[in-house]
């Protein structure tokens, strides 16, 4: 082959690989991605799931999605079990906890908030611009002043009236009460298949002043493992931080359980560790989305439910299985 044929089969290789290339560009952009995203939160929360569903189905990220997902029922002040309007302790102070993880693990959290409605974009800029995971107190309060979100009045009339009924008995019975303990979970599977995962709420109504749940902790109100699933809890928080509840059900999902088995083999271990008994009246419920965006929930009692949007199945709101009927 002279000098002359070989520069011409460079060429004809060397325009056939650029239309190649030109082509792989052009059908990664025209392929729709192959995950469906999904966003599933605890009990009744439509307009939280539709929030976090806007950006999902823009092909947006999970994060943003449980983000402003679990903003709706803290801006609601007839949700009073979350931000604002949320029953407050038994002192009547309302004290916020919550936190936010992501598909690489990185996590922010913070617990025992006074006078800031969105904690939950609080604990995100915990995770985004501080060293730490969790802020509580007035580290974490000083901390949202200085990123600029403003001191509010989260005590609602309503609230503050269902208090000073309380206070006339003062009767603490945070077993059964499904009520008064409503907290949001929300885990989402985003269309790039990454996961993340939010939980914010007001804590247990009439709870010890400084009294801190399992919804802030990271791995007991909530885990994300981007590589194998996420779990999130809802009900009497001392029950989960027991069992480490929301890691758990990730590490039986690693161990390949489905998000279902593995929430019924949590509820199961925390049932046997409180005795038969005990664990009647406790009102406790998980709900887990793994990577494949498959869903799980299961309950100690018969009241839990939690909302599911995806393109199949778009904000509906379907009834746990429990232990006791
Ligand atoms: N888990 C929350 C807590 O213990 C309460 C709830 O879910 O209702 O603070």
């Amino acid at each position: 082959m002279n000098k002359f044929d070989s520069r011409r089969k460079f060429l004809k290789l060397s325009t056939f690989s650029t239309a190649i290339f030109s082509l792989t560009k052009i059908f990664a952009q025209k392929t729709p991605s192959l995950v469906k995203p999904i966003v599933v939160s605890t009990w009744r929360n439509t307009d939280a799931n539709a929030a976090a569903w806007n950006i999902l189905s823009a092909a947006g990220r999970s994060l943003d999605a449980v983000e402003q997902g679990a903003r709706v029922p803290e801006a609601n002040p007839k949700d009073t079990s979350v931000g604002y309007g949320g029953l407050p302790d038994r002192e009547g102070v309302v004290t916020l906890d919550a936190c936010i993880m992501d598909e690489k693990s990185n996590c922010g959290s913070v617990a025992f908030v006074q006078g800031f409605k969105h904690p939950v974009s609080i604990a995100r800029l915990v995770m985004e611009k501080t060293p730490h995971v969790m802020l509580v107190g007035k580290g974490a309060e000083q901390f949202a002043l200085s990123q600029g979100f403003k001191k509010e009045n989260l005590l609602t009339k309503e609230s503050e009236k269902a208090w000073k009924e309380w206070l006339k008995k003062s009767e603490y019975k945070p077993y059964h009460n499904p009520g008064q303990h409503d907290t949001i979970g929300i885990l989402a599977l985003d269309s790039n298949g990454n996961l993340s995962g939010a939980c914010t709420t007001s804590g247990m109504a009439y709870k010890m002043h400084g009294r801190v749940g399992d919804s802030p902790i990271i791995g007991a109100g909530l885990y994300v493992d981007g590589e194998v699933g996420a779990a999130t809890a809802t009900g009497v928080g001392e029950e989960m931080i027991r069992i480490a509840g929301s890691h758990t059900i990730v590490e039986l999902m690693r161990n390949g359980r489905s998000p279902q088995e593995a929430c019924e083999e949590a509820i199961k271990r925390l049932i046997s560790k409180r005795g038969e008994e005990k664990a009647k009246e406790l009102s406790v419920a998980f709900l887990a989305l793994n990577k494949n965006g498959e869903v799980g929930a299961y309950s100690t009692n018969n009241v839990f439910e939690y909302t599911i949007s995806s393109p199949d199945q778009l904000h509906q709101v379907i009834k746990s299985k429990s232990y006791y009927n």
